[in-house]
């Protein structure tokens, strides 16, 4: 059978419409106002009217910062730079589980866990940095990565890392930016012995996360000071720096 189908034919192209402006369009009311405006001012008016703005600016509050004289506060809950933080007798809260790390979707922090060891020191022991079996070696945070998210503080089960409100972490070459244990670490507080030292005699592991050792007990004093030659050179025994970390680095 013969094809006798009209073939398709394209659709007809619809006319545009296209608005008109009238007397009641904004749009034109407003340009064939502006246009007559202009016309209107005196050649004058452009430079000083420009002026107008600066003069306006003189009379309000002035809002320079202050910085770095007066460091404006921060809002509580900002997530500045971490700190590692301690037991009320200065042992160290942080187990070196290495959960902090695992969290962070930067890959900014690295530990290095060690065994507490409790073998007398003239013995060859190395000393006791936290209450349970494990203490954070080797703790790094590079600020070059890190995105100051919190997840870290979010999945460590000790409270061993929080975020304090410290800010400045500017500074002119990338090594410094590292911050390593002993920057981290919080400083040694009234009531507080920096470790290693063994923990309160007759407390565990738990009661210290119970909340039952407020302070370093005489017999940890004691201890200390009958070892501190001792101690002197193990790892993880330097003392914390200010926690004002970019500022002080700066100074020193
Ligand atoms: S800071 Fe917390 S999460 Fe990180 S290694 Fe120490 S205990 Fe574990």
């Amino acid at each position: 059978m013969a094809d006798d189908a009209t073939p398709p034919q394209p659709p007809a192209e619809r006319p545009v419409r296209r608005p008109v402006p009238s007397a009641g369009d904004g749009r034109a009311s407003a340009a064939s106002s502006t246009s007559g405006t202009d016309e209107k001012r005196p050649p004058w008016y452009a430079p000083v009217g420009g002026f107008g703005v600066t003069f306006a600016t003189q009379f309000r509050k002035v809002l320079t910062e202050e910085y770095p004289e007066k460091p404006r506060p921060t809002a509580p809950r900002y997530h500045g730079r971490h700190q590692l933080n301690r037991h009320p007798d200065g042992l160290e809260k942080c187990v070196g589980c290495e959960l902090c790390a695992w969290a962070c979707p930067a890959d900014a922090i690295l530990v290095e866990g060690a065994n507490n060891d409790d073998t007398p020191i003239s013995e060859g022991g190395q000393g006791r940095f936290s209450p349970g079996e494990r203490y954070g070696r080797v703790y790094q945070i590079n600020y070059l990565r890190c995105i100051f998210c919190g997840l870290c503080i979010e999945a460590c089960p000790t409270r061993a890392l929080t975020m304090t409100n410290d800010y400045e972490l500017a500074d002119d070459n990338r090594a410094d930016l590292i911050f390593t244990k002993d920057q981290l670490l919080a400083p040694v507080q009234q009531g507080m012995l920096p470790a290693p030292h063994p923990m309160v005699t007759g407390m565990e592991e738990r009661d210290y996360y119970q909340g039952k050792v407020t302070a370093a007990s005489d017999e940890q004093r004691t201890w200390v000071a009958e070892h501190a030659d001792e101690v002197t050179g193990l790892v993880g025994t330097e003392p914390a720096k200010p926690t004002d970390s970019a500022a002080s680095r700066r100074r020193s």
